[in-house]
């Protein structure tokens, strides 16, 4: 068995991962990333399919990332816009496709006003959370123990204006029905974003891209730590006591050092042993959190034939298998690529078909927004985050029913040597990029203060 030992062994090579690990160097400290993927990035994922670039995994940035904007511009990473020019769509409740621009849906007036009046309310319950503390909210037990989609239904009886509401949540972010998760969840989810106004603004939440690829950022971060970071390294054993740890992968490593950062989501703990046991509080806790589910799809066509239309790309309906879609064409390239969304249960439904019937159906459904010619892409391809082990859902995981109050405030809290970094786990940044940064920093600050005293 090969040995090594380091100041802090960090397990996982994404995004929150790298980011201690460079700040951990920086202050002076060794560390070694280990990394079960023979990539780096985890779901930051760049590649090339069928001669097309694909963002599989997370590709955009928005202004309230101010942690992954940093990274950005101190990696001498180059961005850009998203594809916004003319009208956007919407399917409603009647089936009917209509044009729109600007944020609200073209619904009925009376609809329409409901809509904005739940914006404004849930913007005024968003601006009392602290994302780093929602159960510190004065109501957060009584909106942690009902659902989002039922405190809707107290909110308005308008169906179609909990429907989109809930889009915005459900299917968009959190990618589990609405019944599945608190209302108080729902309020972090938005809180993290700034706004729930932010959520509903596709202009503000897709704003930029990368170019080249987000997965630039992980793996630029990796290039600083060279040898330090070892892929093929599925850690499967965390030996721990208050002088340390010890560390065993499956390829026959075996790491000393004083910490260890679990730098992934926090639904895989439970597939590492840990010897002794974590304590009682963190193990019921990590049997209520639980990754969303989401088919990210790419469709690419010779060229962008919706703008020739006066289309933007933005799509959205509740009511469609893809509930919302987007111009997702590279920086520079002259083929255009539309990117769709199918989440929880209408992705549950699509694995229960064939790949031949599961690429029908969502074409199908990209075609009730832009036309006939969106049926035949010359280059699809389905992102299926459920299928990988080393992340098992997408886009990340949150707390169910009542979770988010019993448990949410030791999320973060360390076990002696072992400490916790992720999206999943963020404040501000939850579920995106930006958050896995915020908690990379906080945990190598956090540990920085404990190798001091
Ligand atoms: P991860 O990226 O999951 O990294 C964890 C790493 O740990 C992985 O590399 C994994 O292989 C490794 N690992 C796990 N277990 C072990 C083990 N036992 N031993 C060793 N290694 C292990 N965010 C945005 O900001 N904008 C977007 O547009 C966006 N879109 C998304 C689209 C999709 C399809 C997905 C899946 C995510 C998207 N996200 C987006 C979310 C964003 O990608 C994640 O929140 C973020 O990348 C998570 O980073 P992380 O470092 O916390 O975790």
């Amino acid at each position: 068995m090969q040995q090594l030992t380091r100041d802090v062994v960090i397990v996982g090579a994404g995004a929150a991962g790298l980011t201690a690990a460079n700040e951990l160097r920086k202050a002076g400290l060794s560390v070694v990333v280990l990394e079960a993927r023979d990539r780096v990035g985890g779901r930051l994922w760049t590649d090339v399919v069928d001669g097309a670039m694909l963002e599989i995994g997370g590709q955009w940035v928005s202004p309230d990332q101010e942690a992954l904007k940093e990274t950005i511009s101190e990696l001498g990473l180059e961005t850009y816009s998203r594809y916004r020019e003319g009208d956007s769509v919407y399917i409603g409740r009647d089936g009917a496709l209509r044009r729109f621009t600007g944020e609200i849906f073209p619904v009925a007036p009376e609809t329409e006003r409901e809509i904005v009046r739940l914006i404004e309310k849930l913007d005024e319950m968003v601006a009392q959370i602290d994302p780093d503390k929602p159960w510190e909210h004065p109501d957060a037990e009584q909106l942690d123990r009902i659902s989002f989609e039922a405190w809707l239904e107290e909110q308005t009886p308008d169906q179609e204006a909990r429907d989109n509401i809930a889009l915005f949540i459900a299917g968009a972010m959190l990618t589990k029905p609405a019944y599945a998760f608190s209302a108080l969840q729902a309020l972090l989810m938005a809180a993290s974003a700034g706004s729930f106004t932010h959520l509903v603004d596709a202009d503000y939440i897709l704003d930029e891209r990368v170019v080249g690829g987000l997965q630039q950022v992980p793996l630029l971060l990796a290039e600083r730590l060279g040898d330090d970071v070892l892929l093929g390294q599925p850690v499967n054993e965390v030996h721990w006591s208050d002088d340390g740890v010890r560390i065993v992968t499956d390829a026959d490593l075996e790491v000393r050092a004083r910490f260890v950062v679990l730098a992934h989501a926090p639904i895989l703990y439970p597939w590492i042993e840990f010897q002794p046991a974590l304590p009682r509080l963190k193990q019921q806790m990590h049997q209520h959190i639980s990754m969303g589910f989401v088919i990210k799809v790419h469709a690419v066509y010779d060229r962008p034939f919706w703008r020739d239309q006066g289309l933007s790309g933005t799509a959205f309906s509740p009511y469609e298998l893809s509930h919302e879609a987007y111009d997702n064409t590279n920086h520079g390239d002259e083929r255009g690529t539309l990117v769709g969304f199918v989440s929880d249960r209408n992705a549950d439904d699509l694995f229960r078909v064939s790949p031949e019937e599961r690429k029908a159906r969502i074409l199908e459904s990209l075609s009730h927004y832009y036309g006939p010619e969106a049926l035949n892409p010359i280059v699809y391809f389905e992102s299926d985050w459920g299928a990988e082990e080393w992340t098992r859902g997408a886009y990340a995981a949150s707390f169910d029913l009542g979770g988010l109050t019993r448990y949410g405030a030791d999320l973060r809290t360390p076990v002696g040597p072992i400490h916790f970094a992720c999206s999943d786990m963020a404040g501000a940044g939850y579920q995106h990029v930006d958050g896995a940064i915020r908690m990379g920093r906080l945990v190598a600050a956090n540990i920085l203060d404990g190798a001091r005293s």
